[in-house]
């Protein structure tokens, strides 16, 4: 219909301006680690020498600048805003709240609000030329991730689960979503699925054996990793050094898997 957004609609394509590689990040339900798996995908590719940009949607938890360690103010110009970039790697971020005097208070504008800040954080940032652009999408398949997509020019979108979210039909449904925007599903990673014993290094399954394999069958999608419940992990991300990430195979295999599935 006249300016109907059904999902199933043509898109007018967008103008991808000059970043090479556009890929969301999504998930059926908030806390399995979807943020953090985004920090590990830019990580990954900007290891690899790649220009990378994370573009975090997830206004209920913007959690990415926390992640990277970045706390410099936004820097704008007449042509638009710059993002900041991390320490180490260069990673560009923007951010709600990069934007916030304090960065603790929530997010308590309405929806449509948030859409135009989101188009904005496309249409007017300064991205410059990337090799990979990530999208930290809001959790879930509700209004909010659905508007992000449908307004971003999206080459695919990566699903992160975890063992316990993936029993429930919401991760289905986040596939489902992708299928209807006509957004490729480029895989799975699944995060927290084990846990290495500290003493013999053994994996152990806390929550049984993983239904992962059922998912990528099904949305014939590759699993592109999967990452244990790993304490390191969880100190690197509260203080800001995610960068420092010390499995280094993982993250090549995470890269390499992600290049493939693109490819
Ligand atoms: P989401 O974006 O899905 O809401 P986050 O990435 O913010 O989830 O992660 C939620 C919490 O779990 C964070 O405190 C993060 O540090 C922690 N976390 C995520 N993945 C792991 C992991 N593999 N091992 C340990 N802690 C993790």
């Amino acid at each position: 219909g006249e300016g109907g957004t059904c999902p199933g609609q043509a898109k007018e394509p967008i103008d991808k301006r000059g970043v090479g590689r556009f890929v969301a990040v999504g998930s059926g339900k908030g806390g399995v680690g979807k943020s953090t798996t985004t920090a590990l995908l830019a990580v990954a590719m900007a290891r690899r020498g790649c220009r990378v940009g994370i573009l975090d949607a997830d206004v209920t938890g913007p959690s990415i600048p926390k992640l990277l360690g970045i706390r410099d103010p936004l820097v704008g110009t007449v042509a638009g805003m710059i993002p900041p970039a991390s320490a180490k790697l260069g990673i560009r971020v923007m951010s709600v709240n990069l934007l916030l005097d304090d960065p603790a208070k929530p997010v308590v504008w309405r929806g449509p609000l948030i859409a135009n800040l989101l188009k904005q954080f496309w249409n007017d940032v300064e991205w410059g030329n990337l090799d990979y652009l990530f999208v930290d999408l809001p959790p879930g398949t509700a209004d909010a991730p659905l508007t992000v997509m449908q307004s971003l020019p999206l080459d695919g979108m990566v699903l992160v689960t975890s063992p316990q979210g993936l029993a429930e039909l919401i991760v289905e449904k986040a596939c489902h979503m992708a299928g209807m925007l006509d957004v490729p599903l480029l895989g799975v990673v699944e995060n927290m699925s084990f846990v290495r014993c500290p003493g013999c290094g053994q994996e152990l399954d806390l929550f049984g054996p993983s239904h992962v394999a059922k998912l990528t069958e099904r949305f014939s999608m590759p699993l592109l990793g999967r990452f244990p419940v790993d304490p390191t992990l969880a100190l690197l991300c509260d203080s800001g050094r995610v960068e420092d990430y010390g499995e280094a195979e993982r993250l090549e295999d995470l890269a390499s898997a992600l290049e493939a599935s693109l490819a």
